[in-house]
């Protein structure tokens, strides 16, 4: 405020000017008589135009801070989480109690440093249910959100299919407006992968069965994805390609294979890095570390 007085006085009072000239002017090849202001000697035009810089400095870090709640509030405002308590979830609160969850969560650690540093690929977590897979995936983007630059959603399946359905009647907000922020988006974790199909556990032993029966038997029975859900996937994965990517899944390969359509299947096995959760006791058997 007092160099805006003092802005304001240069600009209305008449100058005391002395007859010494600016060097930083004179370098420039100005010509400009410094002046006697609250005691000391200054050049009117070198003031006004550090107080300019100021401003327009003071300006640039505003809209900075702008762009930054905006892209941390883009996960929180688009995110699509079914259970609610998922969203504490973090690398702090994760505590390795077997040699498995700390190759895991580790691992996880280097891939939320690697989608900071702007490396783009897709890691795939797969095993059985309540095994820190979530967790884990939702520690990736909260660190992400938190220490990145990049703009962060965390979509669990059954409330994007939820979402994407209830469209259908409205007006005010249509499939592709939820397609878009997902498309859109630098990081994307999708928990639950294949959720919707019915029970995992089922779809897998038959899957095994069927795989491990080399195509014998009968496989009819399990449920595919719809054309729609397909549909929808490729949309997303085709609008991803070159960004980086989590799936959290309780599939085995061979459920996936026979369930979605094989342009999935090839971006989801195809993956460069992978984190399995087979030996991690059941989470669900003890209370949440949150
Ligand atoms: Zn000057």
């Amino acid at each position: 405020m007092i160099q805006l007085q003092a802005t304001e006085m240069f600009t209305t009072k008449k100058l005391n000017l002395t007859s010494n000239l600016c060097e930083v002017c004179q370098a420039k090849g100005i010509k400009q008589r410094t002046m006697i202001f609250q005691g000391e000697e200054v050049c009117p035009k070198c003031y006004l135009q550090k107080d300019h810089d100021r401003l327009f400095e003071e300006c640039n870090q505003y809209y900075k801070g702008e762009e930054e709640r905006k892209r941390k509030a883009y996960f929180h405002n688009h995110s699509l989480i079914s259970d609610p308590t998922i969203m504490r979830a973090a690398f702090e609160n994760f505590i390795p109690e077997c040699a498995e969850e700390r190759t895991n969560k580790e691992q996880a650690q280097l891939h939320a440093q690697n989608f900071i540093k702007n490396l783009k690929y897709t890691v795939v977590a797969s095993g059985d249910a309540g095994r820190g897979k979530s967790h884990l995936m939702h520690a990736i983007a909260e660190e992400v959100n938190e220490n990145g630059k990049q703009t962060v959603l965390f979509i669990s399946e059954s409330v994007l299919f939820k979402k994407l359905k209830s469209t259908f009647s409205k007006k005010d907000i249509s499939e592709d407006d939820y397609l878009q922020k997902i498309i859109d988006a630098d990081v994307v974790i999708f928990d639950d992968f294949g959720s919707t199909l019915g029970d995992y556990r089922d779809i897998n032993l038959k899957a095994l069965e069927f795989h491990n029966a080399q195509g014998e038997g009968d496989i009819t029975s399990l449920q595919r994805a719809t054309k729609y859900m397909n549909d929808t996937y490729m949309t997303i994965f085709d609008g991803r390609q070159g960004k980086a990517n989590g799936i959290a899944t309780n599939l085995v390969g061979a459920a996936i294979s026979y369930c979605y359509d094989q342009r999935i299947t090839s971006r989801i096995l195809g993956c460069k890095a992978a984190m399995t959760f087979k030996n991690t006791p059941d989470k669900r058997k003890k209370p949440l570390p949150f």
